[in-house]
């Protein structure tokens, strides 16, 4: 094991199921994360393809943790997964947009925000009244929020219970993307029945130029669908190159911006990146 603080839970790759002590103190301290304030959310803009403005930002969650320093939701996203604290934190996620979108809103900026929602969170029953709440509490438009859940979460429950999720939260106005596509194997006649907005390609096929082909017929297999396509993960000019000319719609990578706080999200309101 490592023994710098930072490096502390390096080893447990997602979805390994170890119990030691340095696991334990993990799920304490996320337990006592949200009360201490030590989460935080910064906002990745992703653009049009045509324009190259900005039309919407993704919040994802940073934790500065008081003595390890920060740790990547990629570690604490999954223990808290597996440890039931998992909609807890989207929970806080969802309040935290919101009163940014309204903050935003205050100063006259109307910008839609993805969140990223665990399928374990999904599933609760009572998930889709309690956003419809947050946002009314919050006077949020519904139309700005729109929701990410992964592919292979998707494939896993596909049942009656979440198609009507999904179509209630579309009633109530949000939109809703299903991301890491083109990992999860998604069956095509799944994917039909889902009333989704947005596929978001991933990450994996766009950063291995072999595999530009897929990402090309990923495209394609969207807007056949009535789908909007999203692509993350772009870092070269190489690839945003290859995305506008397959009329992907839209773009989001380091290339364009990284993740940001929010006063700096402002500075793209209006404006195109140049590349
Ligand atoms: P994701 O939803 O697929 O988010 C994309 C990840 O790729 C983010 O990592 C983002 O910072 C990173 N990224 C964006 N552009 C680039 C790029 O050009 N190159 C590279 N190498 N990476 C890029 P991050 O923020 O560390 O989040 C990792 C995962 O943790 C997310 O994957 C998502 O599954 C989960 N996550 C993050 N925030 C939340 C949250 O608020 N709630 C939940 N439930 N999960 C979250
Ligand atoms: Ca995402
Ligand atoms: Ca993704
Ligand atoms: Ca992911």
């Amino acid at each position: 094991a490592k023994h710098s603080g930072r490096n502390m839970y390096r080893h447990y790759a997602p979805g390994m199921k170890v119990m030691t002590y340095d696991r334990l103190m993990l799920e304490r301290d996320i337990q006592q994360a949200i009360d201490r304030e030590e989460f935080h959310l910064v906002y990745q803009p992703k653009f049009s393809s045509s324009d190259m403005k900005m039309t919407g930002v993704e919040a994802l969650i940073r934790w500065n943790h008081p003595s390890r320093g920060r740790i990547s939701p990629a570690e604490f996203i999954t223990v808290a997964e597996q440890a039931g604290l998992i909609s807890a934190i989207d929970d806080w996620v969802v309040h935290k947009v919101c009163e940014q979108v309204r903050a935003w809103k205050e100063k006259g900026i109307e910008l839609p925000v993805s969140v990223n929602i665990s399928q374990l969170h999904f599933q609760q029953p009572d998930f889709v009244v309690s956003i419809g709440q947050t946002l009314n509490e919050y006077g949020v438009s519904p139309s700005l929020i729109d929701i990410e859940i992964t592919e292979t979460s998707l494939m896993q429950v596909a049942n009656e219970d979440l198609l009507a999720k999904l179509s209630q939260l579309r009633e109530l106005g949000l939109t809703l993307s299903i991301d890491d596509f083109g990992i999860g194997y998604s069956s095509l006649n799944l994917l039909r029945q889902f009333p989704v907005d947005y596929l978001k390609i991933d990450q994996s096929f766009v950063r291995d130029h072999g595999k530009l082909d897929i990402v090309r017929a990923i495209i394609q297999l969207g807007h056949s669908l009535g789908m909007r396509v999203v692509a993350e993960g772009v870092e070269v000019p190489l690839e945003l190159d290859f995305l506008r000319r397959e009329k992907c719609d839209e773009i989001q990578g380091y290339l364009l911006s990284r993740p940001l706080e929010p006063e700096a999200v402002r500075k793209h309101v209006g404006k195109s990146v140049n590349i």
